[in-house]
């Protein structure tokens, strides 16, 4: 076109603006699984399962235990911003859930078909509903359920062609789905998960409440790395400089892998910090001569008002007030740790 009035501004059909965020929060089959996880969690359940077919792009289905979704709310259980966990801006500062923007259900219904079964605790049965585009298709029907909820998202980006194509032609979202319950799964250690193929006999990812952290990684991880960690701790209580608490599991000199497992909860979200995993790195390499690359499981606790948690949906990557100061304190106690424990087995080796 060689005119030059400038091409006119016209807003946006609000279909097009949903289906567009919707691509944004909902990325790929395993952010999907992320937040429907993250809903069974904040709903207080004891046992989560997954069950996934091709990769997540056909199905999707999150079943729990926890406190159901009455029948009064399923009207706008999937529309934009509606959400039993945030009132007031304020109250983010506080916040406990993992969820809070009310938009990870309301963004499948925009590129998916989702389905929700759902009861409530001292109802006779529970309900089926559909959803398309925020909107509930039909009536909630009457349907036997036991206790809690379960999602199922099927066809995920059936209505976004290049997207489909391109997750179609790579490799499939599966191992990265059982990483991340694999993660879940050592952290809330008092909540069964389980993930399996859709079909297959066997769960993939299959954790029963455990009593004991490492229990915890054992059964998901194997022997392999619950037989080399130890265990850390640190905390800080200065607040001129920083506050925070730390705990976890490193693995120890025997220990040997060509990647590092970094699986780190901040404020009980499952995020990450590539400073931190690099600081970790550093120490490994300097202080272990056959540098084997880390397994490490770290909670950290921080006062909210350090963690911004009001990021994009889908960005996991944090950085924190007193960053410095905290990643300082995190190396010297591994080194000291894996100091201490290399000079224990000489020890043990000379007499
Ligand atoms: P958010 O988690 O940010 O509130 P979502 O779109 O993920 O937004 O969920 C909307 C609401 O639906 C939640 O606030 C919660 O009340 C309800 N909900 C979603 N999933 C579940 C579930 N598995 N069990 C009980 N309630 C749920
Ligand atoms: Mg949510």
């Amino acid at each position: 076109l060689a005119s030059r009035d400038p091409p006119r501004i016209h807003r946006l059909d609000e279909s097009v603006v949903n289906r567009i965020a919707a691509g944004e929060v909902i990325q790929r089959p395993v952010s999907a699984v992320k937040e429907l996880v993250e809903n069974s969690l904040d709903a207080g359940s004891t046992s989560i399962n997954v069950v996934v077919k091709d990769g997540g792009l056909k199905l999707i289905q999150v079943s729990d235990n926890g406190h159901g979704i009455r029948r009064e709310d399923l009207p706008i259980l999937c529309e934009r911003h509606t959400t039993s966990k945030l009132s007031a801006f304020e109250d983010l500062q506080s916040i406990k859930s993992m969820g809070f923007r009310g938009e990870a259900l309301a963004s499948m219904t925009y590129v998916a078909h989702v389905t929700v079964i759902t009861i409530t605790s001292g109802q006779l049965h529970g309900y089926k509903v559909s959803y398309r585009d925020g909107v509930m298709g039909h009536e909630p029907q009457a349907i036997a359920a036991v206790k809690g909820t379960r999602v199922a998202i099927e066809n995920l980006f059936y209505n976004m062609i290049a997207r489909r194509k391109t997750l179609q032609n790579s490799a499939d979202d599966y191992p990265k789905i059982v990483d991340l319950l694999s993660r879940f799964a050592i952290h809330h250690k008092n909540v069964s998960f389980s993930c399996r193929k859709h079909g297959a006999a066997g769960a993939d990812v299959h954790s029963v409440a455990m009593s004991s952290r490492l229990d915890a990684i054992r059964s998901v991880y194997g022997a392999s790395v619950a037989n080399n960690l130890i265990k850390i701790e640190a905390s800080d209580a200065n607040p001129s400089s920083s506050v925070f608490e730390m705990d976890g599991h490193i693995s120890d000199p025997n220990y040997s892998s060509k990647k590092t497992t970094m699986v780190l909860f901040i404020n009980e979200r499952l995020v990450e910090c590539t400073a931190l995993k690099r600081a970790i790195e550093i120490i490994y390499a300097a202080t272990l001569p056959k540098a084997s690359k880390p397994f490490i499981y770290m909670s950290v606790i921080l006062p909210p008002e350090h963690v911004d948690v009001n990021v994009h949906p889908t960005k996991r990557e944090v950085s924190l007030l007193n960053q410095e100061v905290i990643i300082e304190r995190i190396q010297s106690t591994i080194e000291l740790k894996l100091r201490n424990f290399s000079e224990a087995s000489t020890y043990q080796e000379q007499e």
